[in-house]
């Protein structure tokens, strides 16, 4: 390792107060996703603080008062150098009301060597760590010969993409780091997909009617659009079953790859026959597979299903997948993520690791979805690599370890400074 990135690494130990700082600086900025909309005040904070270091920043919002912020340095010598993102997102978990935490989530606290906050796994530390290495790399004096491109996205928790935000902007390099909990393994992602599927009468009938719909004479053909959506979602079950009997995917347990019916509304008044039910589901699937893909598989089994029914097969059941934000337009997307071990980005990351750590580097699967499906489906390879564990992500008294936040720290300041200094012909 190059001796001046020695110093530069043995500086996030003897700084680390100002880490630490900095990561209680961002978690007093209050950015719960749900209710959203609050984020401006934190990403004004973190423009202003990569402007500092000279980064170029665009700023735009996404959505009112949720603003994202990508911060450009443009490297001495871009043509011949690679060129990186580091992506974190803004918004945290929302803290409700009924939580019982040792101090206020918003007012962090350092105790048995961790710092406690709403956001300190997810992921303001790592946010703040991939920050402060910009500050070390900037107060050397360094120059990098490569593009660095910074961005701090708003919406994740919310499924909004602020991140694909991003990418339609323009925004491309030869690898990106996705810094959000992974408990510092190199991480892929199955994907997410949610979706609507909607079961309707084009009639609409009394309750008294119910017994000539039902039974033998009645003579009225008809149907309850909840009694039919059990149809439906009897057949999810069968074809959830199914993928976790037929399909695999190594880090993952089989039957990962779920499908739940997670909210049903229907039915208009007790007076009614139901002629209108909707159920909204949460589809995971494998990281070699795409939300398009499940999505047709899911219709072409309920189609299959309905056109054998009597009365489902004039009904056709409708589909609406995936949405721009949960809390808009009652949708999202993760696209899945998959990784390529020999990528010159994933070995640099891992050595890196290794000689930071002296721990073997972890390849493997999140058990969750982030940003990075965003990053992978524009086409830039890249994976998740942040401090926090899961156990922590969105819960209680939700912390990060200051020994695993002074870890990640240097290996990402050592990962940007070695990639930045690696010629995009090897
Ligand atoms: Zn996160």
């Amino acid at each position: 390792m190059d001796k001046n990135l020695s110093i530069l690494i043995k500086q996030v130990v003897d700084r680390k107060e100002e880490l630490i700082d900095l990561v209680k600086d961002l978690i007093s900025y209050k950015t719960p996703a749900p209710p959203a909309r609050n984020t401006k005040d934190a990403q004004e904070f973190v423009a202003g603080f990569m402007k500092n270091l000279g980064f170029t920043i665009d700023t735009w919002d996404v959505y009112p008062n949720d603003p994202n912020v990508v911060g450009v340095l443009e490297g001495t010598d871009s043509e011949n150098y690679k060129s990186l993102i580091i992506n974190g997102h803004i918004d945290v978990a929302e803290v409700d009301e009924a939580e019982q935490w040792e101090v206020d989530p918003f007012t962090p606290v350092v105790k048995n060597n961790a710092i406690i906050g709403r956001g300190a796994a997810d992921m303001k530390g790592g946010l703040a760590g991939a920050m402060f290495a910009f500050q070390l790399l900037h107060d050397a004096g360094v120059k990098l010969p490569g593009d660095i491109i910074f961005q701090s996205v708003i919406g994740e928790e919310v499924g909004e993409a602020g991140t694909w935000e991003c990418c339609k902007r323009g925004y491309k390099a030869d690898f990106a780091v996705v810094v959000d909990t992974s408990d510092l393994h190199i991480q892929g992602q199955g994907g997410v997909i949610t979706g609507w599927i909607t079961v309707k009468s084009e009639k609409t009938f009394h309750d008294a009617t119910r017994r000539s719909m039902i039974h033998a004479g009645g003579g009225l053909s008809g149907a309850s659009a909840i009694e039919k959506m059990m149809k439906v979602i009897e057949g999810l079950q069968e074809l959830e079953r199914h993928w976790a009997v037929t399909k695999s995917y190594p880090g993952f347990l089989p039957g990962t790859n779920t499908i739940n019916p997670a909210v049903i509304e229907g039915g208009r008044h007790a007076a009614f026959i139901a002629d209108e039910c909707r159920l909204w589901i949460t589809v995971h699937y494998y990281p070699d597979e795409s939300h398009e893909q499940v999505a047709t598989e899911i219709e072409e089994h309920i189609l299959g299903i309905a056109k054998a029914d009597l009365w489902l097969r004039d009904n056709l059941p409708t589909f609406e997948w995936g949405g721009t934000s949960m809390i808009e337009d009652r949708g999202e997307i993760f696209p899945s993520l998959e990784i390529d071990p020999n990528h010159a980005g994933v070995k640099l990351l891992a050595s890196t690791h290794e000689h930071i750590s002296k721990q073997h580097a972890i390849i493997d699967v999140s058990p969750t979805v982030t940003d990075g499906g965003w990053l992978g489906e524009a086409g830039i390879p890249t994976v998740i690599y942040g401090p926090g564990d899961l156990n922590n992500a969105h819960a209680v008294n939700e912390q990060v370890s200051i020994e695993q936040l002074l870890e990640y720290t240097k290996v990402i300041l050592a990962f940007i400074y070695e990639w930045s200094f690696t010629k995009k012909s090897s």
